[in-house]
């Protein structure tokens, strides 16, 4: 068997045990369920993840500087650098009309139970007033968006695993390094060559315990969440999960095939490990080794343009988060009544596609900016708790997208330099 069906079938293992769990045991916290998630499958879960966590930044590092400094000249990074930003941009909007349109076609939020409402912002109101607190801590003025990306101490950025300021060093370090001469940049691209196997290496030896780890983390989620909530929230759920769909089987397969010049059915099969990863872990960040990986050694994506447009796209391409954020605000103003205007809606989108960019990719990093576009449209924060108890399901589904897309804009900015991602 493959690993990647180990994975899969791994994954399917641990939902359905989840489930099934969860049905016997009814909703609710369970002690022995606790206990078990607390000590066995959590733990397992972990081991995976950090061993991807811990390779993100000498990975993208390594595979940044090389791919920029293999690129040559300036000419050429600036020119995929811009293509790349754009087709980003585009695709987040796209992706966040097509939320809007469904939320607006099928008003998942009229009619909504005001009994249930209530009881949900009450189950869910501990954690809204933790999402709501964090969100206070964001502000966007100019001097934020400089501390984004140039901290004052470039350690701390590494250590707290800051992307854009450690793109941005990787950046750098490989544009000196098309500035110097031999023998010093053969040997720093040397190590460079050596830090990249090394990591990927290690995002080898990971995936091996995948078939084991996929199903512990997804057993932990599954017998957690209740069914239950579906119920209510099922309409919503629903919408942001067709949304996620259309996204995927319509915008990207049309591009895949016309501006990527691949088969995007052939495409999607490979980049199955991609996806499952995406899915169990709900982190662009701690699937950002798979990606690259798959992308270079599946997809034949060249490392220098897989190394540049890859965590570029992890950090700031989030078309999945999008399309559910956008939907999202306007499901809970419609929950509250709150009829916007033309201007509002627009404020929506903007705010949308701006703090899609702006989201961390990580298991939630979307919940504090939601509140932000909430606030600001006028509709009460603390109706995020409507949604917090389907949130994680959701995360999975975006964070499959998110990595999606990634993996397209590469594929289309590898056919843009003359050397498409080929299957064999
Ligand atoms: N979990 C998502 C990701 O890592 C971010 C989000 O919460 O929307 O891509």
């Amino acid at each position: 068997m493959k690993l990647h069906s180990k994975i899969l079938l791994g994954l399917i293992v641990g939902l359905i045990a989840g489930i099934i769990t969860n049905q016997y045991l009814g909703s609710g916290a369970q002690p022995g369920l606790e206990f078990f998630i607390s000590n066995i499958t959590d733990p397992i879960g972990q081991i995976f993840l950090r061993l991807l966590f811990m390779i993100v930044v000498p990975l993208v590092f390594a595979s940044l500087a090389l791919g920029v400094a293999n690129l040559g000249d300036m000419g050429t990074l600036g020119k995929i650098g811009i293509r790349t930003l754009i087709y980003f941009l585009v695709l987040t909007v796209i992706a966040t009309f097509i939320g809007l349109f469904l939320v607006q076609v099928f008003q998942p939020g009229k009619n909504f139970d005001p009994a249930v409402q209530a009881r949900l912002m009450e189950v869910y109101g501990e954690g809204s007033s933790e999402v709501i607190g964090r969100s206070k801590e964001i502000e966007f003025t100019i001097m934020t968006f400089v501390n984004m990306i140039l901290p004052r101490n470039i350690l701390r950025a590494i250590v707290d695993m800051q992307m854009l300021p450690i793109i941005l060093l990787s950046l750098l370090f490989g544009i000196m390094l098309t500035k110097m001469k031999p023998p010093e940049v053969d040997s720093m691209k040397r190590g460079l060559t050596g830090l990249n196997e090394f990591s990927i290496r290690i995002v080898d030896m990971t995936m091996e315990i995948a078939p084991f780890a996929v199903p512990c983390l997804i057993f932990g989620v599954s017998a957690r969440f209740g069914l239950e909530i579906l119920k209510p929230l099922g309409m919503y759920v629903l919408l942001v999960f067709t949304g996620y769909v259309i996204h995927m089987a319509v915008v990207y397969s049309i591009l895949l095939r016309t501006v990527a010049g691949v088969n995007p059915w052939k495409f999607f099969k490979a980049i199955k490990p991609i996806m499952i990863t995406a899915f169990s872990t709900s982190s662009s960040n701690a699937t950002l080794p798979t990606t690259i990986r798959v992308s270079e050694e599946d997809l034949h994506i060249a490392p220098k343009i897989a190394g540049f447009v890859l965590p570029l796209g992890a950090t700031s391409n989030m078309n999945g988060t999008s399309l559910y954020e956008g939907l999202t605000v306007l499901f809970i103003a419609q929950i509250f009544g709150v009829d916007l205007s033309l201007t509002q809606q627009a404020m929506v989108v903007v705010m949308t596609v701006l703090t899609a960019i702006g989201t961390a990719g990580i298991p939630g990093g979307s919940l504090p900016l939601i509140v932000l576009v909430l606030q600001t449209v006028g509709v009460p924060a603390e109706g995020i708790g409507i949604i917090l108890g389907v949130d994680r399901i959701l995360d999975m589904g975006r964070t499959v997208v998110n990595v999606t897309g990634d993996v397209t804009a590469a594929a289309y900015i590898a056919k843009t330099q003359g050397e498409p991602a080929r299957f064999d």
